[in-house]
């Protein structure tokens, strides 16, 4: 372990309520001071007003000035994070998605979920993603390489670091993804037997949208016969799935022409010979307005349109014209899959704007299900902020 020396944090008189219970971060407006002056990815010890420890966590300058990672006075050093992330990999392997036959992609480290703030570590097939979300997991980037290494085996053939957007301002940020271990090759994995070629590098967030997998399967399950647009489509998951499963005809639409390819590469590896996928490039709006009539099936699965709380109204905006435009052109009997991924988006609000929309769009909509994210990206019980993706399934008359 790097020679951080541990410097301290003291709360303001009953600002420790929350770190009582367990939630992870201490927001600046709750510190009283600090001893020794800590800066970006410093370690700290955070007392309450009497003395009294209360936590450790790693610092940084901002609304979320330390995110803390145990509530014991420990010493975090290589054996500790071994200890942290095998148990991440027991709780994955428990649930049988680790050590998988038929799936090798999954998220490892779902930071605050897995009591890791600041760091994300997905795995495909044998490669490692890291993408650092705070200073201080950055710092120790060796030592969880090393702890990663060694919880995983020979399973583990190299390590990819994705953090050069994803961690604010610093000194020694860095100015490039890297590999810290292994080299690039083909990277590609299996879910549920499904191939899946993953663009690390040049791919969105860590190269996969692994939280989808199990709303992915139950698209399978529902599309057999049925004509399906997957809207939003990125590298073609659930076209995959609904084409393996009996579709009648898979359209992939996305407004980014690399993602377009990838899902045609997809969809190659899975089904040589088909005839019936075609991968489109088109702005989701303009494209329902032309084409959404054509389909029975349709899947909505846009990018976060808030990513900040004062973005909220105009998401709910975006969430009721996007989704009445689905619902008023899909065919009778039609099955609408609609997500988001907003944090800042309820799921009674999501819910809200898409009732909002069926009122719109004047058709009859039953709910079928309700979806969120997967096990491997789980929902820390004290820290509700974790949840992030809502869907629901609908059958529109
Ligand atoms: N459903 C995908 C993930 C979707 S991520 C999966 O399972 O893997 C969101 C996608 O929306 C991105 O690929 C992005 O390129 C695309 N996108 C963003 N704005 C868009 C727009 N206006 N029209 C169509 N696609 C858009």
């Amino acid at each position: 372990m790097n020679k951080q020396e541990i410097r301290k944090v003291i709360l303001k008189s009953g600002k420790d309520q929350s770190l009582r219970r367990f939630h992870p971060w201490v927001f600046s407006g709750a510190i009283k001071k600090t001893e020794g002056n800590p800066v970006d990815g410093d370690l700290v010890q955070v007392f309450d007003n009497k003395g009294e420890f209360l936590a450790l966590g790693h610092y940084q300058i901002g609304s979320i000035a330390i995110r803390v990672f145990s509530f014991s006075d420990i010493v975090p050093d290589r054996e500790y994070w071994t200890g942290k992330i095998r148990s991440a990999y027991n709780y994955r392997e428990a649930l049988g998605i680790a050590g998988s036959a038929s799936t090798n992609i999954y998220r490892l480290v779902y930071a605050e979920g897995d009591a890791m703030p600041g760091l994300i570590a997905d795995f495909y097939g044998g490669t490692l993603v890291l993408q650092f979300h705070s200073v201080g997991m950055y710092l120790i980037r060796d030592v969880l390489t090393d702890a990663f290494s060694e919880v995983l085996g020979d399973s583990l053939k190299a390590v990819y670091d994705k953090s050069k957007f994803t961690l604010p301002p610093f000194k020694g940020a860095p100015s490039e993804n890297k590999w810290l271990m292994g080299e690039k090759g083909d990277i590609s994995g299996l879910e549920y037997d499904n191939k899946f070629m993953i663009s690390v590098e040049g791919g969105q967030k860590t190269g996969f949208f692994i939280d989808q997998r199990e709303n992915r399967k139950l698209v399978g399950a529902m599309a057999k016969d049925r004509k399906v647009l997957n809207m939003f489509g990125y590298s073609g998951g659930f076209s995959v799935y609904a084409l393996r499963h009996g579709a009648d005809l898979v359209h992939t639409v996305d407004s980014s022409a690399s993602a377009i390819e990838m899902a045609g590469q997809n969809m190659a590896l899975n089904f040589p010979d088909t005839v019936k996928h075609e991968a489109i490039v088109a702005d989701a709006f303009d494209y329902l307005d032309r084409e959404g009539g054509n389909y029975d099936m349709v899947i909505l699965d846009p990018p976060a349109f808030a990513k900040r709380r004062n973005a909220l109204h105009q998401a709910l905006q975006g969430y009721k014209r996007l989704n009445a435009k689905a619902l008023r052109s899909i065919q009778k009997g039609g099955i609408l899959f609609t997500f988001s991924c907003s944090q800042v988006v309820s799921r009674e609000n999501f819910r809200k704007s898409v009732f909002v929309a069926a009122a719109n769009a004047g058709r009859t909509v039953r709910i079928i299900r309700q979806l969120s994210q997967p096990a491997d990206h789980p929902v820390n019980i004290y820290h509700p902020e974790g949840e992030y993706l809502k869907g629901l399934v609908l059958y529109v008359e």
